[in-house]
């Protein structure tokens, strides 16, 4: 009974277990105690492995963290972050200063296109945003002051595909960070570092968590003090994960893999399927022998030509709006990488902000949709494209 004010106010320890659980035990703690001062020092030094402060890093965040390392190769152990912009801020923010020029898609997520558009230029660095399969163009952008060229291999959300091997060469030549998102086609499909890419960043928020019930991101750096630098300007910016996400994310990763070749398989399907529908105008699918960038996507993706489909139904937004209506059990949701199958209409969402002349000018107009294919069955998932088709465009 000794210390008994003290246990009122301080946790017990876990009792003790000959068997271990299966399950990652999930480490909601902030705080860790240690022994002395002197270890402390130790492990502030790196002498000592161990937490100190949960924006510094935490157990779940680390099972993640290597995880993430295992599947992109990553040649250093990279950060988690709070959210898949948080790793992008990090990239865009952290290692760059006023006077840099940076580069970026014109097609990237609609959050990072915009802190490319606002937020940079506001603290002096400016930017320029070009077609990643132009390397002609992305040539003629760089300034000897251009710090990195930030792409994703598949464009959202017309899916064109990124000349990668030119950039990597083009970027090595110039002394220019090739900085690449790897969301839409996960280390599955492509492992940027294998093709020469300096960073790698995630939204582990869409298909590598994938039950949209959590949100978190990665980066990792091939150059060690890159790593390093990020990893600071993460703890300093707050930037960190809550263990608990961590927690999700780990047991949503664990079928990651069956997800991915399931719901490829389907989108291919879907994309075929798509084509012989009347009331469909075009199809855009990565492993479609229609597809613009055909050859690249198959030299990069290695037929692994994930799970996103774009089309565009021959109506207006009217068409659409009957469409989405009569997609009975999809959502309509400007999210990705769900367990079920997920709508989005970027004329509405994501890419409202431009003008109709500047959509029709990337290839989207009110009947362009995105979908992010699911778990469902193939053949279910047909008819109810075919029915919804059928019941917005009347064919
Ligand atoms: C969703 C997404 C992001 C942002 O990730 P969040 O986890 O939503 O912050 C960045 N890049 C791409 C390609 C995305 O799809």
């Amino acid at each position: 009974m000794k210390n008994e004010k003290g246990s009122l106010v301080r946790p017990d320890a876990l009792p003790d277990s000959a068997s271990r659980p299966v399950v990652t035990p999930l480490s909601p703690s902030v705080v860790y105690a240690s022994d002395t001062p002197d270890m402390l020092d130790r492990q502030y030094e790196g002498g000592l492995q161990g937490y100190t402060y949960a924006r510094e890093g935490h157990p779940n965040a680390d099972v993640v963290a290597k995880r993430m390392d295992r599947l992109e190769a990553a040649p250093h152990s990279g950060v988690v972050t709070a959210s898949g912009m948080a790793a992008v801020s990090a990239v865009l923010l952290g290692l760059t200063k006023a006077g840099d020029h940076v580069i970026g898609g014109n097609q990237l997520y609609g959050r990072s296109l915009r802190m490319m558009s606002d937020d940079l230029p506001r603290l002096g660095i400016a930017t320029s945003m070009i077609d990643p399969g132009d390397i002609e163009a992305i040539r003629a952008a760089l300034r000897p002051e251009t710090r990195m060229v930030l792409i994703e291999v598949v464009s959202n959300p017309t899916l064109r595909v990124a000349d990668l091997k030119g950039l990597a060469t083009l970027c090595k030549e110039k002394d220019v960070l090739l900085v690449v998102d790897n969301t839409f086609t996960t280390p599955r499909a492509i492992r940027p570092f294998d093709w020469g890419a300096d960073i790698v960043i995630h939204s582990i928020t869409k298909l590598l968590a994938g039950h949209s019930d959590v949100m978190l991101g990665y980066v990792a750096a091939r150059d060690a003090a890159l790593n390093n630098q990020l990893r600071v300007f993460t703890v300093t910016a707050g930037m960190n994960p809550s263990p608990f996400d961590c927690w999700l994310a780990e047991r949503g990763m664990l079928s990651f893999d069956l997800r991915f070749d399931r719901t490829q398989a389907t989108a291919a399907r879907l994309a075929d399927h798509l084509s012989t529908l009347k009331g469909v105008k075009r199809v855009i699918y990565p492993g479609r022998d229609d597809h613009p960038d055909g050859a690249r996507a198959t030299e990069l993706l290695h037929g692994q030509f994930c799970n996103m489909v774009s089309f565009e139904l021959d109506g207006d937004r009217e068409a659409a709006n009957a469409f989405t209506r009569a997609a009975d059990g999809l959502n309509f949701a400007p999210t990705l990488g769900d367990i079920g199958t997920t709508l989005s209409h970027p004329a509405s969402s994501s890419h409202r902000a431009l003008t109709a002349e500047k959509r029709a000018e990337l290839g989207m107009s009110e009947g362009f949709f995105r979908v992010s294919v699911g778990l469902e069955d193939a053949d279910a998932l047909c008819q109810i494209f075919t029915d919804a088709v059928a019941a917005a465009t009347g064919n």
